[in-house]
């Protein structure tokens, strides 16, 4: 156990993310508006102790009203539309979206072209791209940990840390 925990120490200095500082967190919803599954793949590794997206105060809530940030895969299907709108209706301001992968982005044909609804920013208005197909845990989490740090003085002033 104890060499276990020594590993995972050198690990985490040797990966480049910045270390979680106060008063930045951000609360996740993620949406799989029809995906292949790769981009939910990657998500659950950059949530994995070895680049441990929680560390950094990122995590992921199952309900949009506690979520700071949409987080959508997956290519737009036209009966996830709806869901994604209220989904994004029923959060609390200030909120993001993020789309995750070439496909959210609108750069994939993946799927039935007449059971599309087109790129997520035609649907959401999209604060973050994270490219890539599908992207890397490393890019996710790098994406996701500046997308915080961006949002992260806004916070403070919100919420009165020093
Ligand atoms: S971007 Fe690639 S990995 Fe992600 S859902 Fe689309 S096809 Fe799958």
């Amino acid at each position: 156990m104890f060499v276990l925990l020594r590993h995972l120490g050198r690990v985490r200095r040797e990966i480049a993310l910045p270390r979680a500082q106060r008063c930045g967190s951000l609360a996740l919803r993620h949406v799989d508006a029809g995906s292949c599954n790769g981009c939910e793949h990657e998500l659950a590794a950059s949530a994995n102790p070895y680049y441990d997206l929680q560390r950094h105060g990122l995590g992921i809530v199952a309900s949009p009203r506690h979520a700071d940030v949409l987080l959508v895969t997956g290519q737009i299907t036209t009966r996830m539309v709806d869901p994604l709108r209220r989904a994004y209706d029923a959060m609390p301001e200030p909120r993001l979206v993020a789309a995750l992968g070439d496909c959210a982005i609108g750069h994939n044909t993946l799927g039935d072209p007449a059971q599309l609804a087109g790129p997520l920013e035609g649907i959401l208005p999209v604060s973050l791209r994270i490219p890539g197909c599908p992207p890397t845990p490393q890019q996710i989490a790098d994406a996701l940990v500046d997308l915080m740090l961006s949002s992260r003085s806004s916070k403070i002033a919100r919420c009165g840390c020093p």
